[in-house]
C-alpha cells in the first residue's frame, strides 16, 4: 500500500523562530491573478496566528504540497484594465522596467 508522503513546509515563527508545518496548517490568500498573495498560519509551537507575504515563487511551492487556498478580491479590477496590463506586457520586452515607473 503507498502512503502519500507528507510535505513539511519550513518557515519562521517571530517568536519560535523555523517552524515547520503540513500543507493542512497554511492557508494561501492570492490576490486577483493568482500569483502572489499571503499565507496564514498558525504557529504548532506558540499558538500564535501569523501572516506571511508570498511571493510568485512562494505561491507556486504552496499550490503544489496541496495548502488551500482563496482568492481575495478587496478592490476589483476591471475587463478593461485587465487587458490594458496584458496589452502592457506584450509590448514590454521586460516587465520589470513597468514596475519602475
Ligand atoms: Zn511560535
Amino acid at each position: 500500500m503507498r502512503r502519500r508522503e507528507m510535505t513539511t513546509i519550513k518557515t519562521t515563527c517571530d517568536w519560535c523562530g523555523d517552524i515547520h508545518l503540513t500543507p493542512d496548517e497554511v492557508a494561501l490568500e492570492l490576490r486577483p491573478g493568482g500569483r502572489e498573495g499571503d499565507y496564514r498560519f498558525r504557529c504548532p509551537a506558540c499558538a500564535s496566528p501569523q501572516r506571511r507575504p508570498a511571493n510568485s515563487r512562494v505561491v507556486s511551492v504552496l499550490l503544489a504540497t496541496g495548502v488551500r487556498f482563496e482568492v481575495i478580491n478587496p478592490d476589483p479590477i476591471t475587463e478593461s484594465e485587465i487587458k490594458a496590463f496584458a496589452f502592457a506586457l506584450e509590448v514590454e520586452h521586460d516587465p520589470l522596467r513597468l514596475l519602475a515607473g
